[in-house]
């Protein structure tokens, strides 16, 4: 019979890295599975990005996480993922994506990868969810000019802009493009920005939206993508608007 871990950890997130801390403490054998890199989501997140949480929030493992501001960088936040491997050393493989995943008559899972086969006595499935994109299922999806992830506003400089959505992620889009040189439009399906939206983002994007240099088109939805333009539908019907870039 192969080699039986305790515990075997699909995915080295920050809940994965701390499954495995919490596993290292208990004594009990473990593996993260990683398929990218080290905390891989939170690496392509944008490359300026402040996260919304405190770094006292996001700290795992008993360790302080040291941050310049009261919410922590990308960058800090990389750094101290880094540190905490190295800390409790953890087993971690990264660049090994699964694949599959069974239990076999005897309880004992076996986990499939790229590039070979673990068995475990339990498994914890820590894969978020960034890699899921919901899609607007719409003709022109497809095209190059659509991103449903955002790095870095700098491509957009001096485009036209449509950001579909109006959360956290979609307002601080359309500001960091706008303030960078884009001319952003914002389609939102509902009749105002997401109650969600944090406290120190909404009076800055409602405000742009206010003075007219953000355009948002609320109770919208996006009915096709062009090469050249996106057709949108809203309360007073379809409306065609140019526009180069689209990030939904
Ligand atoms: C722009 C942005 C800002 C955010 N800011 C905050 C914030 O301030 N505070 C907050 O709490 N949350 C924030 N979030 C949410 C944040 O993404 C999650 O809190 C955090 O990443 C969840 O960690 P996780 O380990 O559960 O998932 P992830 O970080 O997504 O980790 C899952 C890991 O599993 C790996 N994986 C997936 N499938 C496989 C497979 N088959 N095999 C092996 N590995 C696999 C992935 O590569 C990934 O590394 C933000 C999200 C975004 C997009």
């Amino acid at each position: 019979m192969q080699n039986i871990v305790d515990l075997i950890i699909i995915g080295g997130g920050p809940t994965g890295i701390n499954c495995g801390i919490a596993a290292s403490e208990a004594g009990l054998s473990h593996l993260i599975l990683e398929k990218g890199v080290l905390v891989n989501s939170l690496y392509n997140f944008p490359v300026n990005m402040t996260f919304f949480s405190t770094s006292k929030l996001l700290e795992i493992g008993n360790t302080p996480f040291i941050s310049h501001g009261d919410k922590p960088t990308r960058r800090e936040a990389l750094e101290y993922y880094r540190r905490l491997i190295e800390k409790y050393k953890l087993n971690l493989h990264l660049f090994e994506e699964v694949l599959s995943m069974q239990q076999n008559a005897d309880q004992v899972y076996h986990i499939h990868t790229n590039k070979g086969d673990y068995y475990a006595h339990s498994v914890v499935v820590a894969i978020g969810f960034y890699d899921t994109p919901r899609l607007l299922n719409v003709p022109g999806e497809d095209l190059p000019k659509v991103k449903h992830y955002f790095d870095d506003p700098h491509p957009y400089v001096g485009q036209k802009v449509l950001v579909i959505g109006a959360r956290n992620s979609a307002c601080d889009v359309a500001l960091e493009t706008y303030y960078k040189g884009a001319q952003v439009t914002m389609a939102v399906r509902g009749e105002a920005l997401h109650d969600k939206v944090k406290y120190w983002i909404l009076p800055n994007i409602e405000n742009r939206i206010k003075d007219g240099s953000i355009k948002a088109y609320f109770n919208t939805h996006v009915l096709e993508i062009r090469p050249r333009e996106v057709v949108l539908e809203g309360p007073n019907g379809v409306l065609p608007s140019k526009m180069t870039s689209c990030w939904p």
